[in-house]
């Protein structure tokens, strides 16, 4: 059960990382282009044609249009599923090796800005002459526009990107605040297993150091931070493979049942002990 979750986990980071390399390429061919990232849809960079709902999916959309455009049938760089694929392994092993944690989430919030850095430098260099110069009047033709224009803004469409990695970042900060619970839940569940083992060990030594060891059924109990400890002490002659008792070796089983959150639970323990002839 645990592996289970584990694993659909693991693969959630997956796509969580693919849809951000997704987002990737999309914000460093569009940031050193000073176009918009978040309220325009992707679209093809050849023919311009905004894609759809489905056609937004990493790397199944590359695979199912065998790396060409849907509507031009232009080739599309491999580096596009590349990415989405590499960054889908990026976010898995930082789940893998750092859990649901603070760590997870300031690395990979790290990891992301300094992709969009790096990335979108290393795009600005590959820009052609044309497109510096498309660049050089969008932004003289944004402060125009700034200046003539007073509170008018156009709201766009999301990008099914941002969207997509907004609701599965939603999904895990739900799941991690329930995973936290849980985790003082079984916080608590320790504590009281390590104080029964505690009785548990205490009431065997008792056992143990007493002179005689007559056959005995006992039980009683102890208290501990308003936890009962039900504890069973149970002396028995040792039997042989025969069933035939072996009359100087007796068998103490120590048994110390608890209930938390309305579940019982217990811990058990079995013993030897060699009572001298004269005893007998
Ligand atoms: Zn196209």
């Amino acid at each position: 059960m645990e592996q289970t979750i584990y694993t659909i986990y693991s693969l959630f980071m997956f796509v969580t990382g693919t849809l951000f390399g997704s987002f990737f390429t999309l914000a460093t061919y569009r940031i050193p282009r000073k176009q918009d990232i978040t309220h325009t849809r992707s679209y093809c960079p050849n023919c311009k044609h905004k894609l759809g709902f489905f056609d937004c999916f990493p790397i199944l959309s590359y695979v199912s249009t065998i790396g060409r455009c849907k509507y031009c049938k232009q080739k599309i760089s491999i580096r596009y599923p590349l990415i989405e694929l590499a960054n889908g392994f990026v976010f898995m092993f930082m789940f893998m090796i750092f859990g649901f944690s603070i760590e997870t989430l300031v690395l990979l919030i790290c990891y992301v800005y300094l992709f969009l850095v790096i990335g979108s430098d290393i795009m600005e260099k590959n820009m052609t002459e044309e497109e510096r110069e498309e660049v050089k009047r969008i932004v003289e033709g944004k402060k125009i526009k700034k200046e003539s224009q007073t509170k008018s803004k156009k709201k766009g469409a999301i990008s099914v990107e941002v969207l997509v990695a907004s609701v599965i970042f939603v999904f895990f900060f739900i799941t991690a605040i329930y995973m936290t619970s849980n985790y003082s839940k079984t916080l608590a569940l320790y504590k009281r297993e390590v104080d029964a083992t505690g009785i548990l060990l205490n009431v065997m030594n008792e056992e143990k150091e007493k002179d005689f060891s007559n056959l005995v059924y006992r039980s009683d109990s102890v208290t501990i931070d308003n936890v009962t400890y039900n504890y069973v002490v149970n002396i028995t002659n040792k039997l042989k493979d025969s069933n035939q008792e072996l009359a100087n070796v007796r068998n103490i089983n120590v048994t110390v049942t608890y209930s938390l959150l309305g579940e019982n639970h217990s811990v058990t323990l079995d013993s030897l002990k060699v009572v001298p002839d004269y005893e007998v």
